[in-house]
């Protein structure tokens, strides 16, 4: 379903990589808890599978489909294939819930009275059958991710992307996006998830893949947030300060577009390690499995058989209709009309 092939991503004008030589392979159906400080490279592997930005090097692969070949005439159509859902929601703040997951399903011209249909199917999945009329403003934040969420997955998408989805929520309210998320998983789709919640990595206990400085250090079929051995003494990660480095602004970026500019300051990550010395660190985690040690932390190459190219699913990403003219292509273009 996706499949990163060695690759390194460097932006423009950034010493280090914000990802170095991923090798990763996520099944259909798989359900998979990124973790890692901030800055180790979470959002970026994310903008990767959307192609919001290209590898430096490496290959990755979307239902089977080399990322790089892809036309930029196709990206909106990828991208529709693919549910994403933030820590800030980033719901239309002048459109209703209902409006909201309407709204996803307009921008690819589906049919009014199926529009009237999936709508509230979505709102009654999500919880949230009779606060369709409210405004973004009107709900709280769990109620506010739920929206989020359907709107995500109105289209029924083969990947969901969720970048710490429950990070502006507390633990009760978290639970309850992570049990619709699993239910959205049950249901087929490949659900990734970027995420600080150690609660809830460690109460599902799925898959855990975790980056330190940009490198998969660990991949684990039913992991916890924290790794049986401390990767954090492998890694020199110690004492990483929490800091969203996230700026809002650089999601929207397009790969045929300079978006370094205005992220520049936050290429300096200040994450309290240096990138050198992880791969340092990495390499005596290799010296370490070798001499025997009680090592459940994979090494660069991770866990994960790497198939040749040949061998990536065929499927392809599920039909939809084109999309209508006149309308925004994608829910960030409108919401940049739309600004809060
Ligand atoms: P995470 O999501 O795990 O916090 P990111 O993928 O956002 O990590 O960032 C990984 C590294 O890449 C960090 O050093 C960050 O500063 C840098 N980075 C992220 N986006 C950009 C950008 N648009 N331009 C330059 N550097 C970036
Ligand atoms: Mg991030």
């Amino acid at each position: 379903m996706i499949r990163f092939d060695d690759v390194t991503k460097t932006y423009a004008r950034s010493a280090e990589p914000a990802l170095s030589h991923v090798d990763l392979e996520f099944d259909r159906g798989d359900f998979v808890f990124l973790v890692g400080a901030s800055g180790s490279g979470k959002s970026t592997l994310m903008r990767l599978v959307l192609k919001e930005t290209v590898p430096s090097s490496g290959s990755v692969y979307v239902a089977g489909r080399d990322l790089a070949r892809l036309p930029s005439s196709k990206i909106p159509v990828h991208r529709r294939g693919i549910g994403m859902v933030f820590q800030d929601f980033r719901l239309l703040p002048s459109k209703t819930a209902y409006q909201n997951i309407e709204f996803a399903l307009a921008v690819i011209g589906t049919p009014r009275k199926q529009v009237r249909r999936l709508v509230p199917e979505m709102l009654e999945m999500v919880g949230l059958e009779d606060k369709g009329k409210r405004l973004p403003h009107e709900l709280s934040g769990g109620e506010q991710q739920r929206v989020a969420i359907a709107r995500a997955y109105v289209n029924r998408p083969a990947i969901l992307l969720a970048d710490e989805p429950t990070g502006n929520l507390d633990p009760a309210t978290s639970e309850g996006i992570l049990e619709l998320l699993a239910e959205i998983n049950e249901q087929g789709t490949t659900v990734v998830m970027a995420t600080h919640d150690q609660g809830a990595v460690d109460r599902m206990s799925r898959r855990v893949v975790e980056l330190v400085g940009g490198v998969v250090v660990r991949d684990e079929e039913h992991g916890t947030y924290q790794s049986d051995v401390p990767v954090s003494v492998i890694s020199g990660a110690a004492g990483d300060a929490e800091r969203d480095i996230d700026d809002p602004d650089a999601d929207d970026v397009d790969p045929d577009v300079d978006h370094d500019a205005d992220t520049e300051a936050d290429s300096d990550t200040g994450t309290g390690f240096e990138t050198a010395d992880a791969d340092a660190d990495a390499a005596d985690a290799d010296d370490a499995a070798e001499a025997g040690e009680r090592i459940a932390v994979v090494s660069r190459a991770g866990s994960f058989a790497v198939t040749p190219a040949a061998d990536v699913l065929e499927e392809d990403l599920p039909e939809v209709p084109d999309p209508v003219e006149d309308r925004a292509d994608t829910i960030d273009d409108a919401f940049e009309e739309d600004p809060r």
